[in-house]
């Protein structure tokens, strides 16, 4: 039985094979890290690591794509501005860089990750001239649909503002995966569940659920280092992912279920288990208990009786 709706699967329906994603570095920053305010929680790469971020787009592109076909034999490619906020610029720049990541014709779409206040319509109608060419979906971190939260970690943006940049760019025709992470100490299971019945309302197209890391100079790290925070335990985690998973549209694409922390300057990080130990212990766990995404999706458009 399928339990919830892999990003391989799909990407291989849509395109006809396996597609990999090209993690570019841009050279953006972010709104927060420029009023010296970071999320608590951002390391100093922006969530975007890469040994090819001082090159050229370019040259990262073509990088990237000799090493996937030897390993993996791909022949199609997503451009992923990944680090920081990939909308955070002048149009004109922005043009110039997505440009410079379309290569040739196996780059097949555009993937830009931003922060849902940095949607102004001037950026979508950008984003609408290059899906003339190719597909663009975009990447639109919120973390937790809990406010509260959502100022502790020092987002600067509530959930407002991500409502409002998901309908602006819903009705353009946008396909939006949004990142969420599921074991914050701040939120409760309530506020997973919340999370994934908004997510679920707002038509969004895919989701990458992540599990708290903490690196060193951060804020998170210093907490961490003072005993102000806990992080749960691993079993925690994996209950909280698998009721995210029921309560959310079954329809939803899947692009992650844990995070892939950074190698070095990392306090805590996936209770010292590989990414692939804690996926199969979420499946596991999703098998004994008979249990699927959508299996408690049933609470929109309810009828009265
Ligand atoms: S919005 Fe993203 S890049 Fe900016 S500070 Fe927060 S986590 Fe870092």
């Amino acid at each position: 039985m399928v339990r919830y709706r892999k990003l391989s699967e799909y990407l291989k329906e849509r395109y006809g094979t396996r597609v990999q994603k090209i993690p570019i570095f841009a050279g953006f920053t972010c709104p927060n890290r420029i009023k010296g305010r970071p999320c608590i929680y951002c390391d100093p790469t922006g969530g975007g690591f890469s040994t090819l971020m001082n090159l050229p787009i370019r040259e990262q592109v073509f990088t990237w794509k000799e090493r996937f076909k030897r390993k993996y034999k791909r022949v199609k490619f997503i451009a992923y501005f990944q680090a920081f906020s990939n909308t955070f610029a002048q149009v004109d720049i922005l043009r110039k860089k997505y440009e410079e990541a379309l290569v040739d014709d196996e780059i097949v779409a555009l993937d830009i990750s931003t922060r849902p206040d940095l949607l102004q319509e001037e950026v979508l109608d950008l984003l609408e001239e290059f899906r003339e060419r190719v597909d663009v979906f975009l990447d639109i971190g919120l973390q937790t649909v809990n406010y509260k939260t959502l100022k502790i970690l020092r987002r600067d943006h509530t959930l407002a503002e991500f409502i409002d940049g998901v309908i602006r760019a819903k009705k353009r025709g946008f396909e939006i995966t949004t990142h969420v992470i599921a074991n914050l100490p701040w939120d409760d299971i309530d506020d997973v569940v919340e999370t994934a019945k908004v997510i679920s309302a707002l038509k969004i197209d895919g989701v990458k659920v992540h599990s708290l890391y903490v690196v060193d100079n951060t804020e998170l790290g210093e907490m961490y280092k003072n005993g102000e925070i806990s992080i749960g335990s691993l079993e925690d985690y994996i209950n909280r992912v698998i009721t995210f998973l029921e309560f959310l549209d079954p329809s939803i694409v899947i692009h992650r279920l844990v995070s892939d922390p950074p190698r070095k300057g990392v306090l805590f990080g996936n209770w010292g288990l590989s990414k692939v130990e804690i996926l199969q212990r979420i499946e596991r766990e999703l098998e004994k208990r008979g249990s699927w995404q959508g299996k408690n999706f049933d609470y929109l458009q309810k009828e009265f009786r």
